[in-house]
């Protein structure tokens, strides 16, 4: 991959060679170490940032993150809520989470554990039923309905 980034040391357009190396990375107050990739300028040596392979970076200690606390994973957030057909908006609100929150989870920010340990209960489908019992007049009715039988079908 090569790449040019802006070297202020410079004062131009430098390529770059990445390199690997271990750093610590501080996630949620906690240190992650990893193997992070990073920008060394070609024209004098220096370290220089690229939001592309930070970011890169980030997923990876958070990846460790999850696993180390036995945290789902956003795609695993996302497909338990679509194992009911729901949308963000429904699934918040029968949890009385905010939507954003929900949406963030599944772009990959990190869970609280509360909000884990509810979403696992949920891959059970009469924890949602205990959940939509509860919340009587949450959603639409129509809703409602097609969330019912969904559930009926997935306790069979
Ligand atoms: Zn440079």
């Amino acid at each position: 991959m090569q790449k040019e980034l802006y070297c202020y040391n410079c004062d131009k357009y430098n390529t770059v060679d990445i390199i690997k190396r271990n750093d610590i990375y501080i996630v949620k107050g906690e240190p992650i170490e990893i193997e992070v990739q990073i920008c060394i300028c070609e024209g004098c040596g220096e370290e220089l940032f690229d939001k592309e392979l930070d970011e890169l970076n980030i997923e990876r200690a958070f990846d460790i993150y999850r696993k180390k606390h036995e945290l789902l994973s956003p795609e695993e957030i996302k497909a338990i809520r679509e194992t009911y057909g729901l949308s963000q908006g429904a699934f918040s609100k029968l949890l009385n989470w905010k939507e954003v929150t929900l949406d963030r989870y599944e772009m990959g920010a990190i869970q609280d554990k509360e909000h884990n340990n509810t979403l696992i209960l949920l891959k059970k489908p009469e924890n949602m039923l205990n959940i939509l019992e509860k919340n009587i007049g949450v959603l639409p009715p129509l809703k409602e309905k097609t969330l019912r039988e969904k559930i009926t079908q997935l306790l069979e």
